[in-house]
């Protein structure tokens, strides 16, 4: 039996006050997510916009979701009421999409970018090149309904720490590189969101304000879970 209740607070006793833990509650049951709100958590992350939502309205109503998987724009209405995070935005349609539904709630929806850091083709994000852009072209400055928060990342699925480490370097430097360019003076700007339970040791000394961490705290995922 896994002890999630442990296993919460081993991670949590780790943690530096500036770092904040995403539970990744996807594909576990609401009695899990249960048991780590018994003890204290509240951060969840899910990547199906339809068992976010469904647990949501099952779940108590402090809870932040943050929405960790692949958005597709037409699903995005079902999360703009409630979801507090989304972290992997990976173009500017999605943005201004996100936008758009998030204006039709009256909300403003905190946003990061994701961006491609692995050795993995099939990983979504953009490059560093094409975020540069995508900032410097300036479109997004005038989207009222979404707060650009900081970057997320995902190293590569490998067993070289080095390259982990060096992934997240990386990403760091460059989240540096684009507060100072683009949000020199928005205090809002100050999220970096990597590591996963393998790997949120490196994230943390390698500058992480988020790490999102599931099967370290639930176990295994047990896949099945109706899917959308
Ligand atoms: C599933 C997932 C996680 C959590 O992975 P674990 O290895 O179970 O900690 C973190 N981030 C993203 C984007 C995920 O999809």
């Amino acid at each position: 039996m896994t002890d999630i209740e442990t296993n919460l607070k081993e991670i949590l006793t780790e943690l530096p006050p500036k770092v904040r833990l995403v539970a990744v509650s996807k594909f576990h049951p609401n009695e899990a997510i249960e048991k780590a709100y018994a003890a204290g958590q509240r951060i969840f992350g899910e990547s199906k916009v339809q068992e976010m939502t469904q647990k949501y309205e099952a779940l108590p109503k402090d809870i932040e979701w943050h929405f960790i998987g692949h958005l597709q724009t037409n699903k995005i209405k079902y999360i703009a009421p409630y979801v507090s995070l989304i972290h992997g935005v990976d173009s500017y349609k999605l943005l201004s999409e996100i936008d758009k539904q998030a204006a039709k709630c009256n909300r403003i929806i905190s946003c990061l970018l994701q961006i491609h850091i692995a050795q993995e083709e099939t990983k979504f994000g953009f490059s560093f090149d094409e975020c540069t852009e995508m900032l410097e072209q300036g479109k997004w400055k005038e989207l009222k309904n979404i707060s650009l928060q900081g970057l997320m990342g995902m190293a590569s699925n490998s067993d070289d720490m080095q390259q982990v480490r060096n992934e997240f370097h990386l990403l760091h430097s460059y989240f540096w590189n684009i507060k100072n360019n683009f949000f020199p003076c928005m205090p809002t700007f100050k999220d970096l969101s990597i590591g996963m339970s393998h790997d949120y040791h490196i994230a943390m000394e390698e500058g992480a304000t988020i790490i999102r961490v599931g099967s370290k705290i639930f176990g295994d995922r047990v896949y099945g879970y109706p899917s959308d």
